[in-house]
């Protein structure tokens, strides 16, 4: 099979996922939008997925993602939306908002600041999402804000000049039920949406735990290994 028969197959099999989780919920599967997370994959494969519809993409490494994007653009995969997902230093911030369409990863008030004058040199605002923590209080290399922080934050945002504040971002934490996690975030995204109700984007849930976000109201799910195959362990 060619590879991007092989990526219609895992794609056609990702959607019939989302729409039966979808169904499950009460929901319209056309609220949910994929998010095919592209990073270690070659800009070949991305433009295979843009061939085959695929109209938002993930990425979480400044300098791979920036240099797959030109490559991209210049043959002609112009189309897509770039999600930035991963950990973000507050020196990259500024390059970051040079090539994407969406940084799902703000999580603290220096990046806001790093960004926001990066989103003003690219001449158009810069789509934020908040990633929320769902840890436990006290973990090491806890990725994203703790639920209490989330309000200060998110008045940074909507004072940020160049930033637009869209919603929230969260990874369910290993060893525990990510429908658990889940049903948290949607408790979490409730106190958020009564204070800032356009921002109405979720974007949470992976290859392994999709349906459970989509139950907890999921908008965005961003999905790796389901769609391109397992990721090279080294890079
Ligand atoms: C890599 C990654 C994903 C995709 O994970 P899969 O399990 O491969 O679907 C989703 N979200 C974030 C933040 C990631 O870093």
């Amino acid at each position: 099979m060619s590879r991007e028969a092989q990526l219609r197959t895992n794609l056609d099999r990702v959607h019939a996922r989302i729409a039966a989780a979808a169904r499950a919920a009460g929901r319209d599967p056309d609220e949910v939008t994929l998010v095919v997370v592209t990073k270690y994959f070659p800009a070949s494969d991305v433009q295979a997925l843009a061939r085959l519809g695929v109209a938002e993409v993930g990425e979480n490494r400044h300098q791979e993602a920036a240099a797959k994007r030109e490559e991209c653009d210049a043959a002609g995969a112009t189309g897509l939306r770039w999600h930035f997902i991963g950990g973000l230093q507050s020196n990259k911030a500024a390059a970051v908002a040079r090539w994407a369409d969406v940084v799902e990863s703000v999580d603290r008030p220096k990046l806001v600041t790093a960004l926001d004058r990066g989103a003003d040199q690219r001449g158009r605002p810069l789509d934020v999402l908040l990633q929320v923590s769902l840890d436990p209080p006290g973990r090491d290399q806890r990725a994203g804000a703790d639920p209490d922080d989330l309000p200060a934050l998110a008045a940074r945002v909507a004072e940020a000049e160049h930033l637009r504040l869209r919603g929230l971002m969260a990874v369910a934490p290993l060893g525990e039920e990510p429908g658990d996690a889940f049903a948290r975030l949607a408790g979490i995204r409730s106190s958020f949406l009564a204070e800032h109700p356009e921002a109405d984007v979720l974007s949470a849930g992976m290859s392994g735990d999709l349906e459970a976000a989509v139950a907890a109201g999921a908008t965005h799910v961003r999905v790796g290994t389901a769609v391109l195959g397992s990721r090279p362990a080294v890079q």
